[in-house]
């Protein structure tokens, strides 16, 4: 393996509970997704390790509860601090184990910290408000108090960031947590939480359970203990469905980031090499394995020669497969077998049924590693083609023509999640016109890249609810309690 890190404490293989680093005989590989190579081994935890860190939350909530927001802000900036201190370790293990390009893992590490100052800089001044009463003899206010122990599943696609932005927001609020960090990426998880630990966070306020065969039974246990107040998942619809069904037996509170399927309209008037940047960063970031890439192109008539034209040669001189690790790379490997055999089977579908014309790419690059796709463009793909209706989560971009702003939002709409969506125009009527209209809970108008700390991220319709990052995603770890004072 390429593992070489400079803090070699950042290399965990125990679980974390009450503080204490509990190694477990039963371990499971972490796999570097470009070569197969096994990069260290964690320990393999169970729903009876679930049960401990929920108690050991549950305990330390009686006394993280009363912490002032202050103290938390200076947690969470010392945090914040010894991520930026650490940034080249934990970047290379979220380039060993994910697989994407060091640039890009780097900017994720960064974007974590920033999380953490961001919500350090939030949580003292953010409280409950005074409202009127209508009866003279009363006097209402609101407090705005910490959920309880919060139970944390993390995806792979971003295993810095998506702990920071629910890890952070958690601690900024005041709860306790229990991390499952996706099987795929634990070393890094392990690493963001000890430097947690290091920044002064009191034992049990940060619990991390990693785990390969009993992943499921420790969803359960979050989503079902009654010690735990609040659940929040990123992942799939599916698996997302199950918890959310699993938290209703205790009514827990439920943030749910699920799959999308954005799509990215091209209109006439819009700025044609604008928008393939925009294209290639929506689309080809993380090999298109992010839930807010851009997974359905819609372009307009009058510009749709021009804008494949220049999408294929951006494509072609811009990206540029390999190891994440070395200088040059841009595409990192997929996630997994089945990953690859997604975007192969969307990819086939696009060409045979959807009747597409292939423009660039098309292949699996075994030559490289086992699960290296290449950057694909397909033109003139038939609205009804799988990778239409379904996310493919690969560095596949299908493209439709459309005629009219009415049709592409009509198809635009035409799906049962709501996540990001983004267009390019030049005209400010359609550009308020069509972000109104369209059904997803973030929208890019000029630009393919819109995650940030301050935006609020979530989605709609089967994309979940709730929402993360900036106030709201605050908010969302806090209970609203409203007192009323008889005088
Ligand atoms: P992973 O991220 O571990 O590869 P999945 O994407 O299938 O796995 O699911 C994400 C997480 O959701 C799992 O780690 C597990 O904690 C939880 N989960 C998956 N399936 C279930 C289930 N049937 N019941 C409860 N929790 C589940």
């Amino acid at each position: 393996s390429r593992l070489s890190l400079s803090n070699k404490e950042l290399l965990l293989d125990s679980n974390l509970i009450n503080g204490q680093w509990i190694r477990k005989a039963d371990q499971f590989d972490v796999t570097d997704p470009a070569n197969g190579n096994v990069i260290s081994t964690v320990s393999n935890g169970t729903a009876e390790d679930a049960e401990k860190a929920v108690a050991a939350a549950h305990a330390a909530f009686k006394s993280f509860k009363r912490t002032t927001p202050r103290e938390r802000s200076g947690l969470l900036k010392k945090w914040a601090q010894l991520v930026r201190e650490n940034i080249d370790d934990l970047s290379h293990l979220v380039t060993l184990e994910n697989g994407k390009p060091l640039a890009e893992a780097k900017g994720e590490v960064l974007q974590s910290a920033l999380t953490f100052e961001w919500f350090s800089e939030l949580c003292p001044h953010f409280g409950g408000v005074t409202i009127p009463s209508q009866d003279p003899t009363h006097r209402i206010h609101t407090l705005r108090q910490p959920a309880g122990v919060c139970g944390l599943i993390t995806p792979w696609n971003f295993p810095a960031a998506m702990i920071a932005r629910k890890v952070g927001a958690a601690v900024a609020a005041g709860c306790t947590t229990v991390l499952k960090p996706a099987k795929l990426t634990p070393l890094v998880a392990l690493a963001m939480l000890k430097l947690g630990l290091d920044a002064g966070i009191p034992n049990g306020v940060l619990n991390v359970v990693t785990s390969s065969d009993h992943a499921a039974e420790i969803g359960t246990v979050l989503a079902t203990d009654p010690r735990v107040s609040k659940i929040s998942f990123t992942g799939s619809t599916a698996v997302g469905k199950i918890l959310a069904k699993q938290a209703t037996g205790t009514m827990k509170k439920v943030s749910m980031e699920l799959g999308g399927n954005a799509p990215f309209i091209v209109f006439d008037d819009a700025d044609v090499k604008a928008a393939v940047q925009g294209a290639i960063a929506s689309k080809f970031r993380g090999s298109g394995q992010t839930c807010v890439c851009a997974n359905r192109f819609y372009v307009q008539d009058g510009i749709y020669d021009a804008f494949v034209a220049e999408f294929k040669d951006a494509v072609n001189k811009q990206l540029k497969l390999g190891h994440g690790l070395d200088a040059g790379t841009t595409q990192g490997p997929l996630s997994s077998p089945s990953a690859m055999k997604k975007i192969e089977e969307h990819v086939e579908d696009a060409l045979h049924t959807g009747g597409g014309k292939l423009i660039a790419g098309g292949k699996a690059r075994s030559d490289i590693g086992p699960l290296f796709y290449e950057p694909t463009i397909i033109a003139d793909v038939d609205p009804n083609a799988k990778v239409f209706n379904e996310e493919t989560f690969g560095p596949l971009a299908a493209i439709a023509r459309f005629n009219s702003e009415e049709e592409v939002i009509k198809q635009a709409n035409n799906t049962e999640v709501g996540l990001a969506s983004y267009f390019y125009t030049k005209d400010i009527s359609r550009a308020h016109r069509v972000s109104e209209e369209l059904e997803s809970g973030m929208v890019g108008i000029n630009t393919g890249i819109i995650t940030e700390v301050s935006l609020p991220f979530g989605g709609i319709k089967e994309s979940g609810y709730g929402r993360e990052n900036s106030i709201f995603g605050l908010e969302d770890y806090t209970i609203l309690k409203s007192v009323v004072t008889g005088i």
